[in-house]
């Protein structure tokens, strides 16, 4: 049983240069009317740092609509995940830019209570922008996908409520920020963590559902769709070490191909999909979700994602949010311990 989960990072990656208009909500209001055509919803995993400082110094004209369209899509079905880049907390605007905190870069590296007080503030902007007092969201994506060291991390966002993590890519490794997801690739299509989130441990704190790779060879990585947008989003103030090991990071036979369908062409998305389908025709009954990624920036493709959408409907392929799935989750666990049988669900 495959469903598919669409999350898009909410936010201007990188420095926040450029303008909310163009680069989150316009595209993210063609996403909405393309979705509610056919009566689907996706996740927005939505930077509340960033979002937050342009809030409060008021630095993009765009900021109020762009929070107002954070909650019409909570109130029309949508998911609210938190994504954070923490180093916008202490982050300062001088001379018309964001100098951000690098020291903040990684939240999992933060010490234990100001990672608490990082996820209390964006969880208390969240219900300041939704107007819900006691809205706690039930995903998260790290800034960069680093969920290492995990277990501080884990710890406290399970304390706080969250209860699904999406960081994870397996395969994936960046050498500079120390993460390597290449252990993970033994691991099932989601599994319950907790001291490391490449290891599942059945009493976990969080569930881990990854975004959805696939190890093609290195070539495959090329086509002028990815490369363009990749060119695009590139930024030019890297150190040289980290250059180094970014190259490093790439040199590789396989490489795990991300299920992102703002940077994939249709025939790649849909032999990703026909190769899933035949394996699930082995093990219908189990519970395979599989979550692509983009990022509102990103979104310029909107053929794509259409075709791709009318595809799934076509293969019979459910479009789902993590709260349906945590649900499902949660009564598949409560049935395997009562000893029902899986095909009888
Ligand atoms: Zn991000």
């Amino acid at each position: 049983m495959i469903e598919c989960i669409f999350t898009i990072d909410y936010e201007i990656y990188g420095d926040g240069r450029g303008s909310m208009r163009d680069l989150i909500y316009e595209p993210t209001n063609r996403l909405i009317n393309l979705f509610q055509k056919r009566n689907v919803c996706f996740v927005a995993f939505v930077e509340a740092a960033e979002l937050e400082k342009v809030s409060t110094h008021r630095t993009d004209e765009a900021i109020d609509d762009v929070n107002r369209q954070v909650r019409e899509m909570y109130r029309n079905g949508h998911e609210i995940g938190l994504h954070l880049h923490p180093q916008w907390y202490n982050a300062k605007y001088v001379n018309g830019r964001w100098e951000l905190d690098q020291s903040e870069y990684n939240l999992c590296t933060l010490p234990r209570e100001r990672i608490a007080q990082i996820i209390d503030r964006s969880c208390n902007y969240f219900r300041d922008v939704l107007g819900v007092p006691d809205f706690t969201p039930l995903s998260f994506r790290a800034g960069n996908w680093l969920f290492q060291p995990s277990q501080s991390a884990s710890i406290a966002l399970a304390e706080k409520g969250v209860k699904i993590d999406s960081s994870v890519s397996k395969g994936l490794v960046q050498r500079y920020h120390g993460l390597d997801y290449r252990p993970a690739l033994k691991n099932g299509y989601y599994w319950n963590f907790g001291i490391d989130v490449n290891k599942p441990q059945p009493n976990g704190a969080l569930l881990e559902i990854p975004i959805y790779t696939k190890m093609v060879p290195f070539w495959r990585m090329l086509t002028s769709k990815r490369v363009h947008l990749q060119r695009k989003a590139s930024t030019t103030n890297q150190r040289q070490r980290q250059k180094v090991l970014r190259l490093l990071d790439r040199l590789r036979w396989k490489y795990p191909l991300k299920f992102d369908i703002c940077r994939m062409e249709i025939t790649e998305l849909e032999s990703m999909f026909d190769e899933v389908i035949r394996a699930d025709q082995k093990s219908p009954d189990s519970l395979k979700p599989l979550v692509a990624i983009g990022h509102t920036k990103d979104l310029v493709d909107f053929d794509t994602i259409e075709t791709f959408l009318a595809y799934l409907t076509q293969k019979g392929i459910k479009v789902s949010t993590f709260v349906e799935i945590y649900e499902r989750y949660l009564n598949g666990a409560r049935k395997q311990a009562e000893g029902i049988p899986q095909s009888t669900w």
